[in-house]
């Protein structure tokens, strides 16, 4: 006998063409469903598929990509692939774009979303959650009471207490000329793996020199977090990968890295420096 969490029987499709129809399905018991590469893994997490699903597919608020001199404000079911192919070429935000670019494979890159990506609570390797802490964007919320705003990091640290009965609309990034960005990750083959772990960065480079650091770490601990006391270390100073790399080096004691089937806390934060190093040096070349 099937087990009962494949049964498709126990199953319903909802798909409202409005949020405020989505967040009534949601509010009916509905869980939301976006590209459904995280979900459609419930059974390898002993965890029920079975019940009321509202897609997003049809709200085409949700599916939005404005790109003003001010702003990139990018809707929840924007995929992956839209993302890295609209985001291609434009300095500022290159961190997202590589993230959406690099993350699984092609195929998951034409179905994951953006929203998907940040509401996945469980899911600690996220990449577009990462970068989108280093673009130190916003997030729009929508509940039946109204929308509301919050900061990135915010939205991570809190989001557990945030997300029920709320739908993530989208993002907003700020666009800050002269600004530049990178994204490195660590996966243990080529394609298609979860990374062990990743540096998002963000900073502004004038006469060499890196000024106002916004540095994400992703995957080493449960959720994407800013690294602080290397952003500290390394505001004002040459902009010299090595350099940087060491720092990071003597600075890896603030993280509680956690374990995991592909590998262990302590790998996860001893390639840190090295994702650091890189991460400049691709600065270094966008410059
Ligand atoms: C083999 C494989 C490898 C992958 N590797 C990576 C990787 O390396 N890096 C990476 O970033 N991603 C990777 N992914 C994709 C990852 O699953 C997605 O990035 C993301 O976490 C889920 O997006 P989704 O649109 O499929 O969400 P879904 O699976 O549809 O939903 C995920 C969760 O978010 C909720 N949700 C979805 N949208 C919203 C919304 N707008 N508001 C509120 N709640 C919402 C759902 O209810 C559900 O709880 C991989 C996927 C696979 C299958």
């Amino acid at each position: 006998m099937p087990p009962a969490n494949s049964s498709a029987e126990s199953r319903r499709l909802l798909t409202p063409a409005t949020i405020p129809a989505a967040l009534e399905a949601q509010a009916a018991g509905a869980r939301l469903l976006a590209g459904g590469t995280w979900l459609m893994r419930s059974a390898l997490r002993d965890e029920p598929l079975t019940g009321a699903f509202a897609s997003l597919h049809a709200i085409p608020a949700l599916s939005r990509l404005d790109l003003t001199p001010e702003a990139a404000e990018i809707g929840a079911a924007v995929t992956h692939a839209r993302l890295a192919e609209a985001l291609a070429g434009i300095p500022e935000l290159a961190p997202l774009a590589v993230a959406a670019g690099a993350s699984a494979n092609p195929g998951v890159r034409r179905a994951a979303t953006l929203g998907g990506n940040l509401c996945a609570t469980e899911f600690p390797a996220a990449d577009l959650a990462c970068a989108l802490l280093a673009l130190e964007a916003d997030v729009d919320l929508e509940r039946l009471s109204g929308p509301g705003r919050v900061y990135m990091a915010q939205f991570l640290a809190r989001r557990e207490a945030l997300l029920p009965g709320a739908l993530v609309a989208g993002v907003r990034i700020p666009r800050r000329a002269g600004r530049l960005g990178a994204h490195v990750r660590l996966p243990l083959r080529k394609a298609g793996d979860y990374p062990v772990a990743i540096v998002s960065l963000t900073a502004e480079v004038a006469d060499g020199r890196l000024s106002r650091p916004v540095i994400a770490v992703g995957s080493v601990e449960p959720v994407a977090r800013r690294w602080a006391e290397l952003e500290a270390a390394l505001d004002g100073v040459s902009l010299d990968p090595a350099a940087g790399a060491s720092a990071a080096a003597g600075l890896l004691s603030s993280f509680s890295p956690r374990e995991g089937i592909e590998a262990p806390g302590w790998y996860r934060a001893e390639v840190l420096p090295a994702l650091v190093r890189r991460a400049l040096a691709a600065l270094e070349a966008s410059a």
